[in-house]
């Protein structure tokens, strides 16, 4: 029997209904491990015991100096685990093992400044004009947190809710993506180590329908906050709203990189292709929509497809693959739909399109870099996010017209601008309804910054300040330190 992998109330435990799922590599189909997976039941349980620890404590009432302490030790334990961390992320993922070795550089970042910014902002006193009131403004726990995470960053997303969740003082129930669980499970395992407290950290794997729903509607639970698919989230926030429980949503994004005729055009090429090929176009802010200024349309598709047609694809652990296969057969199909739609609406297939020929690659769901020209707003593969190696390319001729495209989205997640002009650099960045704009670059991001999305890419943020403030609730405390009879109502007739 395989070790049971569901972390509840500090206990490693298997599914009460016994339920196992097989974890399969995506770039060769071979066999990662053999998983517990939970159903509502599991994660009725994994609740009641976040529930407890939150009102039994002593985790919300530790002090926030002493909760950052905890959070750096787990960036240290993490650092130290960072290969084999690495090596999990990228036998779940089938991403390369140097970018999860990045990946898990980033959580230790991310942790760390949590650890860092726990203390900070202890709230205010008011002045309410009255000598004889104290009036403070106090930021507390928000309670109970159900997390849930997709698979592209299995671990990357974790972090972003878990530091600044423990950082303000909650308790949580996790539910990763069902398809990459053994980073998650290394986390509870760090997160033991550090000395947390039992029932402040609980970890159900399983299906989405059935062992994470219950975050959305239970009255134990206080915040949800999704990173996933635009679906899922307004399902979740529907959902949701049956316990008005607080609602965070980091959800998809169709991402505008525009070229101007006067960028550096050499450093633009070379991060459009890293904008939509990075992680094979798996990362939700993807640079998956060119807008290219029509003067020099040809010339840069035509360089963007030679070098587009000589990325090297190859498992995690192949040195000489440059990005790897999508998440499962059932995503690549979606891929692959989502491209034959494009050609039917008349875009033009410039190179891939299709699956690799060698047959090194056979039992991988891999899926070649896709250019797609020709492209206008009216068309679904402009407008839908196709989370793969699929870009799409359209044409303006003014800055205005340029901004006006990049706009036309229900989407609002990310976008950037490539031009030697500062002025309109700045103009359009300010133009662009998006939660990042990138000048002249393109995916960098800190954990000091917030993340999100505009319109339907998301509500709140994640990171910075604003990813803390998710995790708080404020509450006014009015102290009358010297209480006097009002007799605002008569006050009475003596007996
Ligand atoms: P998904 O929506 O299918 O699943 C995300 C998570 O939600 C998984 O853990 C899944 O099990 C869970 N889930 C599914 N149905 C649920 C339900 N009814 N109740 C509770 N949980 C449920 O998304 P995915 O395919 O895993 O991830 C890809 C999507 O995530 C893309 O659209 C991408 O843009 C988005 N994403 C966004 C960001 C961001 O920062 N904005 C980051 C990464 C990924």
């Amino acid at each position: 029997m395989p070790e049971p992998v569901l972390y509840v109330d500090g206990a490693w435990v298997a599914a009460r209904a016994g339920g196992t799922r097989e974890i399969r590599c995506p770039a060769d189909g071979s066999l990662v491990a053999v998983v517990d997976e939970a159903d509502a039941s599991d994660t009725d349980l994994a609740i009641a015991a976040a529930h407890r620890a939150f009102h039994a404590g002593p985790w919300p009432t530790t002090p926030s100096r002493e909760r950052g302490d905890l959070l750096l030790r787990v960036a240290d334990l993490l650092e130290r685990d960072a290969d084999e961390v690495a090596r999990m992320e990228s036998l779940d993922t089938g991403k390369r093992f140097v970018e999860s070795q990045y990946d898990v550089a980033d959580v230790v970042s991310v942790f760390r400044h949590y650890g860092r910014v726990a203390a900070e902002e202890a709230g205010r006193v008011v002045d309410t004009g009255n000598p004889d009131v104290v009036s403070k403004i106090v930021h507390e726990p928000v309670g109970v947190c159900g997390l849930v995470t997709p698979w592209n960053y299995p671990l990357l997303q974790v972090a972003w809710k878990v530091g600044p969740c423990l950082a303000a003082g909650n308790t949580f129930v996790l539910k990763p993506s069902e398809l990459t669980p053994h980073s998650a499970i290394h986390l509870m395992k760090v997160l033991e180590e550090a000395g947390l407290p039992a029932g402040v950290a609980n970890l159900v794997l399983g299906a989405g329908a059935s062992a994470g729903a219950p975050l959305a509607t239970d009255p134990r639970v206080d915040l949800i906050s999704f990173t996933g698919g635009l679906q899922t989230g307004k399902a979740l926030m529907a959902a949701a709203s049956g316990t008005v429980k607080k609602v965070a949503l980091e959800l998809g994004g169709k991402n505008p990189n525009i070229v101007f005729a006067d960028a550096d055009l050499e450093v633009a090429l070379d991060l459009a292709l890293t904008a939509v090929f990075l992680h094979s176009g798996q990362v939700c802010s993807a640079g998956a929509r060119l807008l290219v200024e029509e003067s020099i349309h040809d010339e840069f598709v035509d360089q963007l497809v030679a070098r587009a047609g000589d990325i090297r694809l190859g498992g995690p652990f192949d040195d000489t693959a440059e990005t790897g296969p999508l998440t499962s057969a059932a995503h690549r199909d979606k891929v692959e739909a989502y491209v034959a739609r494009g050609l039917a609406e008349g875009a033009v297939l410039r190179c891939g399109g299709s699956r690799p020929e060698d047959p090194a690659l056979a039992d991988g769901f891999y899926y070649l870099p896709t250019i797609l020209d020709g492209c206008s707003s009216d068309m679904s593969v402009a407008q839908d996010e196709s989370f793969g190696p699929v870009l799409t390319v359209e044409t303006f001729t003014s800055e205005d017209e340029a901004v006006t495209i990049a706009n036309d989205s229900i989407y609002g997640l990310a976008g950037a601008v490539w031009t030697r002009d500062a002025g309109r650099a700045e103009r359009v960045a300010a133009r662009l309804r998006m939660g990042t704009v990138w000048i002249n670059d393109y995916h960098p991001y800190v954990p000091q910054a917030e993340w999100g999305g505009y319109k339907q890419s998301g509500i709140g943020r994640e990171l910075g300040e604003a990813g803390l403030e998710e995790y708080r609730e404020t509450k006014h405390v009015w102290h009358n330190i010297r209480p006097v009879v009002q007799h605002w109502f008569s006050p009475g007739t003596p007996e």
